[in-house]
């Protein structure tokens, strides 16, 4: 069923989470024992991350360095097959311009189309290790309201291939990424909203936010959204802190913020155990605002560790 179909008919707030595929080599288990104790809150999706190439270089005996491509985690097809098999909820795959061509992508949304996996979203991705900025695959997308342009194409049939004319048109309900703290490229909140209501304006069906842990900053980003016409709904994400190194390792990676009461909690803290704590508490306060606000459905990022997301869930749901 389609996000948008969900968020139709509940009658209260709804609760999903995103999980990263597990590592190569490691079984569907691992993952599936991530998601069991989840399972039990009912969420309306699981979000699956796609994780991009990375390059290494091996030294050969002669001195000679190799540049090699390695994948560390699997693509996303076979992992939301897999949960929607056997959870019974829909899975949302991630879907990310960078490593892919528009050919890869086609291929990849006709193998999400056969397997009745209805929503996907649609993201950039960022730019490898060793790339300062993005660089796009040669036939790839440079944004993802490109890559969203290919699958609104999709939805109403038409494919790379101008001579298929009676191709089958999918029906994906698309998701796009906004940033209640702007994108870390973006030279303003502005203009990085500019570019969201581009995306809304050509066809994403919802919003998700990063994660954000003041949300005053949500509720001003709604506000501004919903000032400039875009009136999809927008989840919030969330992500419980769980450990002292979160409070430098979260703003690099994510480019947000974290509030002096929550860094002065958990500086406070004498191990991880209480952090988590304090993580937790952060996490049902925020939630309860949230709701209170009128949010359709609570986004947690487990990264596949489900204890902290499950304590607050048990908390709400
Ligand atoms: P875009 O919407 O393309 O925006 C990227 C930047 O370009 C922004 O600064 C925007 O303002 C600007 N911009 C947009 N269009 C234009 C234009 N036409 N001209 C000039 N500037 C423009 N990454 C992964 O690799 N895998 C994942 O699974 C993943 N999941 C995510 C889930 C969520 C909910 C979020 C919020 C992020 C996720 N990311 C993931 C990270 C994301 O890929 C990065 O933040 C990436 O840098 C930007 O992606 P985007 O889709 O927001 O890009």
């Amino acid at each position: 069923m389609k996000i948008t179909e969900h968020i139709a008919k509940a009658k209260k707030t709804l609760f999903s989470f995103e999980i990263l595929p597990p590592l190569k080599g490691e079984s569907i288990q691992t993952l599936f024992k991530a998601i069991e104790p989840l399972m039990e809150f009912k969420p309306a999706f699981i979000d699956v991350t796609y994780h991009r190439e990375e390059y290494v270089y091996k030294q050969h005996p002669n001195g000679l360095l190799e540049k090699r491509t390695i994948r560390k985690r699997p693509g996303t097809v076979g992992i939301c097959a897999a949960i929607m098999n056997h959870f019974k909820v829909d899975a949302v795959p991630h879907l990310i311009c960078g490593g892919f061509d528009k050919e890869e992508t086609e291929n990849a949304l006709i193998d999400l189309n056969y397997l009745g996996i209805d929503n996907v979203l649609v993201l950039r991705g960022d730019s490898i290790k060793s790339e300062t900025s993005f660089i796009p695959e040669p036939n790839g997308h440079a944004y993802a309201s490109e890559l969203l342009e290919q699958v609104v194409n999709m939805n109403k049939g038409i494919f790379l291939d101008t001579e298929m004319t009676k191709a089958q048109p999918t029906n994906f309900c698309i998701g796009v990424a906004g940033y209640p703290e702007k994108h870390f490229e973006a030279p303003n909140l502005q203009t990085d909203l500019k570019y969201l209501k581009k995306k809304v304006d050509m066809g994403a069906d919802y919003i998700v936010t990063q994660m954000f842990f003041d949300n005053k900053k949500f509720f001003e980003f709604v506000r501004l959204c919903r000032e400039m016409g875009i009136d999809v709904p927008i989840i919030p994400g969330l992500k419980p802190i769980t450990t002292k190194k979160q409070l430098t390792t979260l703003p690099s990676i994510f480019h947000i913020d974290l509030p002096q009461e929550l860094v002065e909690a958990v500086e406070a803290c004498k191990d991880n155990a209480q952090v988590k704590q304090v993580g937790i508490e952060w996490g049902i306060q925020q939630s309860k605002e949230l709701i209170e606000f009128g949010v359709p459905c609570l986004h947690y990022y487990s990264m596949s560790k489900s204890d902290a997301v499950q304590s607050i869930a048990a908390a709400l749901f």
